[in-house]
């Protein structure tokens, strides 16, 4: 019988791993379960939320990775994970089994990380930082803003989902509020006391909002503490901010399933083996993506399928005998600043003493000309089509 693998999360690590052990390894079954029919990608959304792209163009649907790859897709939750005896309970009743175990569920959110913030809260203030209905509710309230609204953006401690992208976020909706709302303002309340590629950040707003964006650290505001979604505000130590239309993106951990399946260890988050990807904790079920400890990896989208190319053929080499590979985990990140300035990164990752450790190859710099920021602009565009169909076939 063909060794069976079972992938959960069709998100995209779980459907990197899922395509390239399908596409590779012949002799074995895979099952992909994730119960969204279609995945709509987080990265790009904030072009979407700045008017700049349809929604319909951040959606993936699972037909090349059935049709082509002949994996199994089911369009179900996975309830509880057996180690013990190698099975998977799915939310419908019925049981996998498997020999390997892949578990991709990206994040969630941490409980009672805000007072107040709760998903009746999420529908009145939304966090849009897994894109579906969210990205679309925030869309939404952008558009009906009234020009010289404040929108105040609630930016999460570290580690979190894509380092940049809530300040990539608040550049395109200033981008957004320039065309349209040009009276609105912005005003970042950040768990942190810096972030991420923050001198190119600050030079941009500086060079395309003169005055439109504030950024205050937590040491100014002691950090957002509470939310009252009755009267859109959020509370700070000192203060008390009414939103026009408020974006709250919480502190964050892996997904639910990894904390039920005792996958995560205290930090919230899941220990692996940096060459596999193997958990710590578990063995025989293997993690990747957002919901990993990733040491130097960021957690974003092409780690995630970088992890997962790692992933597979370390199962492949254990299941079938196929070669080993050494694992060449990378990194490449386009950041929009306004629609036609973008920055980049290129990071790559070696395995030193059982961690991951960077190796700079470029980073963009605050001196770049005004042509580069331009192709690097347009250069995403190219990547965005290249990487989706690498994960969704
Ligand atoms: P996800 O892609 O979230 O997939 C998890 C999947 O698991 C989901 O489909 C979910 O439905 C499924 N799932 C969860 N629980 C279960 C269960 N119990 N059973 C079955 N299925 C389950 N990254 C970049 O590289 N470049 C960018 O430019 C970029 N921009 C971003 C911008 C924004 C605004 C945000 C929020 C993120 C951005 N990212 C970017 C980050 C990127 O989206 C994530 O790092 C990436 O999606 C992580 O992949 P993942 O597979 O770990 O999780």
């Amino acid at each position: 019988a063909k060794a069976r693998v079972v992938v959960i999360g069709g998100g995209i690590g779980g459907a990197t791993v899922a395509k390239y052990l399908a596409a590779t390894a012949t002799a074995i079954e895979v099952t992909l379960v994730e119960p969204r029919q279609s995945y709509a990608t987080c990265f790009f959304s904030n072009l979407y939320l700045a008017g700049l792209r349809p929604f319909e163009s951040l959606s993936h649907g699972y037909e090349a990775l059935a049709k082509q790859y002949g994996i199994t897709v089911i369009h179900e939750s996975a309830a509880a994970i057996h180690p013990a005896v190698k099975t998977v309970a799915l939310n419908n009743g019925s049981k996998l089994s498997y020999d390997r175990l892949v578990v991709a569920p990206g994040i969630a959110f941490r409980d009672r990380a805000l007072n107040g913030y709760d998903e009746a809260a999420m529908e009145i203030m939304p966090h849009a930082w897994n894109a579906g209905q969210q990205t679309r509710l925030l869309r939404q309230q952008l558009e009906s803003m009234e020009d010289g609204g404040l929108f105040v953006l609630v930016a999460p401690p570290n580690p979190f989902r894509c380092p940049p992208a809530p300040y990539e976020r608040a550049s395109l909706v200033a981008s957004y509020f320039q065309r349209r709302k040009p009276k609105a303002k912005i005003l970042i309340l950040d768990a942190k006391d810096s972030f991420n590629a923050q001198d190119l950040f600050q030079d941009a707003w500086n060079r395309h909002y003169p005055g439109m964006i504030e950024w205050l650290p937590a040491q100014f505001t002691g950090g957002v503490t509470a939310i009252d979604a009755k009267t859109r505000s959020v509370i700070t130590e000192g203060a008390t901010f009414k939103a026009a239309v408020a974006n709250v993106i919480p502190a964050q951990m892996a997904g639910r399933l990894a904390q039920q399946a005792g996958l995560a260890n205290q930090s919230g988050w899941c220990p692996v083996d940096p060459v596999t990807f193997e958990s710590a904790l578990q063995p025989g079920v293997h993690l990747v993506g957002d919901a990993i400890i990733g040491w130097d990896m960021p957690k974003s989208a092409f780690c995630a399928n970088s992890q997962a190319k790692a992933c597979a053929f370390a199962i492949a080499a254990d299941l079938t005998g196929s070669a080993r590979f050494p694992a060449h985990l990378f990194n490449t990140c386009y950041t929009y600043l306004a629609p036609d300035d973008a920055f980049s990164n290129a990071i790559s990752f070696k395995p030193v003493d059982g961690k991951l450790k960077s190796v700079i190859s470029f980073i963009s710099k605050v001196e770049e000309s005004s042509e580069v920021r331009r192709q690097a602009a347009r250069a995403a565009e190219g990547w965005y089509d290249a990487f989706t169909h690498d994960v969704f076939g």
